[in-house]
């Protein structure tokens, strides 16, 4: 808990550009967490204030993908009406995107919806003598650069405006309506210093920083003045984002200065890399949550991940698995690294898989059906197995995953590894010798296998009994039955015991093979 007078009130804010980044799912997660943990409100904002970057179907993915992930939020955008989270909200429907809702007292959500609302907040800052008009056009802005570049000088407006123009001839400008941006009187040589949650003291010294455009010539704001007025207006106390936003937060810190407002709370969370440290990108691999989910990765094994991108509970804990209630309980904000996190696929797979290994095997063949209905050797088993009634099949797939569970890293390694349990099996004759044995030692190993299974009755037919009937019978040179035997039964190499591939198998499949592997000697 922190403590603060004011409800604590936080917010994810993404721009929809077509999908929920594995970063911004970190993001969300850690506002989310933060507000829970302090009985706060965690609110969803879209930033589409840069149209150019629009994605048709956006802002559906964003709020699909996260409510996939079983986040939820108190304010902002939704599909339905149904999910907004009490009956005292304001309710209404998005005017930018059909089909979302918007819910909450400090609405409109949607930036595009927000406009006249910055343009206010844009003059007045030009009224109280903080920003100015600029009416630079883009020939005269671009000379200007490239003399800064000959010069060795950072790019910065040379405030040719705001020194040469009177106000009778601004005012002459604006009723011609001469594109004009309003940019931020930036005060020089002064040091903006804040306190960040995460990174502690970190100071900008203000001559590094431009003019900034505020509002652009369209009417529309720029992401910096949207941002701190939507904050302030939302009455946000945490700014927590990506550490890639630190260097626009001086920009929004004078701007907090400029309206006389109070800043919130800043944290930056660290960057996510590649494992060779550089800034995660689509390059290098998925960044798309929904890629994950794609591929099998649990929903819960990726927020546990996502968690520990820059986080640990520290202390000494080893502990590596969390739920989302304990990441509740447990998340602290304080201990955010600084450093950037590494983005290590390998460790993804090791949490999926241990949250795989938990799920009974009923849950585990709901959530790998679809997987196994998109393998080719599925398809062609599932056809040729016509006459199968659906529930024979639900558990054969149900004893595959059985044997599988311990080994999965993702659902859509479904069967991969043992494709011979869905493909009628060609041994090759080499391979069913086990050591020196001679082909009278090998059908002699072959004939006793078939005898006890012919034997262990369709009662009988379990893991347990299967393994304790070939043991008893294996005596001490085990490989001498059990190797011919399950290469008999799987056609390679590598595969699980003998025992688990016969009880999936079924007895008669597994006579047949066995027959088969006999009648090739
Ligand atoms: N719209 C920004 C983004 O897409 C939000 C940055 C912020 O949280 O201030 O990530």
């Amino acid at each position: 808990m922190i403590e603060s007078q004011k409800k604590v009130r936080v917010r994810f804010a993404p721009s929809p550009t077509g999908y929920l980044h594995i970063g911004g799912l970190r993001t969300a997660l850690y506002n989310f967490l933060f507000a829970r943990q302090n009985s706060g409100v965690f609110a969803l904002r879209i930033e589409d204030t840069d149209q150019k970057r629009f994605v048709q179907g956006a802002v559906e993915n964003l709020i699909n993908a996260l409510r996939q992930m079983g986040l939820s939020w108190d304010e902002g955008i939704y599909i339905n009406k149904q999910e907004t989270k009490n009956n005292n909200q304001k309710i209404q429907n998005s005017t930018t995107y059909d089909g979302i809702v918007e819910a909450g007292n400090f609405g409109p959500y949607v930036q595009s919806e927000r406009l006249e609302l910055y343009k206010k907040y844009a003059e007045q800052l030009v009224a109280d003598g903080k920003a100015y008009y600029c009416f630079c056009e883009p020939t005269r802005l671009e000379e200007m650069r490239e003399q800064q570049q000959k010069e060795k000088l950072p790019p910065m407006y040379d405030r040719f405006c705001l020194a040469t123009l009177s106000s009778e001839e601004i005012n002459k400008k604006l009723e011609a309506k001469c594109p004009a941006v309003i940019r931020l009187k930036v005060p020089k040589d002064e040091t903006i210093e804040f306190e960040d949650l995460v990174r502690g003291k970190v100071s900008f010294v203000t001559s590094t920083i431009d003019d900034q455009v505020l509002l652009k010539s369209d009417g529309f704001p720029t992401y910096h003045l949207a941002n701190v007025v939507d904050d302030h207006l939302m009455e946000i106390t945490h700014v927590i984002r990506g550490e890639e936003w630190l260097p626009s937060t001086p920009k929004h810190i004078l701007l907090y200065q400029a309206f006389g407002w109070e800043q919130p709370l800043f944290a930056h969370i660290p960057l996510l890399l590649n494992a060779d440290k550089s800034k995660l990108s689509k390059r290098q691999g998925d960044v798309a949550v929904e890629d994950y989910l794609k591929k099998g990765y649990l929903k819960e094994a990726l927020i546990n991940f996502v968690a520990m991108l820059g986080w640990n509970p520290g202390e000494g804990s080893v502990q590596e698995i969390f739920s989302l209630e304990e990441l509740i309980q447990k998340f602290d904000l304080k201990k955010v690294h600084k450093a950037g996190a590494v983005f290590d696929l390998k460790k993804l797979d090791w949490i999926n898989a241990q949250y795989l290994k938990k799920m009974s095997v009923d849950e585990l063949y709901v959530a790998a059906k679809t997987f196994f209905e998109e393998k080719e050797f599925f398809k062609t088993w599932n056809m040729k197995h016509g006459a199968w009634s659906v529930k024979e099949k639900d558990e054969y797939l149900k004893k595959v995953l059985t044997i599988e569970q311990d080994r999965l890293a993702n659902l859509s390694q479904v069967g991969d590894e043992n494709e011979f349990f869905f493909k009628d099996i060609v041994c090759e004759k080499q391979l069913l010798y086990w050591k020196e044995m001679t082909a009278e030692q090998l059908k002699d190993s072959l004939q006793k296998s078939h005898t006890i299974l012919s034997q262990t009755t369709e009662q009988q037919w379990t893991r347990e009994l299967i393994e304790q009937h070939l043991l008893a019978a294996a005596g001490n040179n085990r490989g001498d039955l059990l190797w011919p035997l399950r290469a008999s039964l799987t056609g390679v190499q590598k595969s699980p015991s003998p025992f688990d591939c016969a009880w999936v198998l079924g007895k008669k499949e597994t006579l047949n093979r066995i027959e088969n592997a006999l009648n090739g000697i």
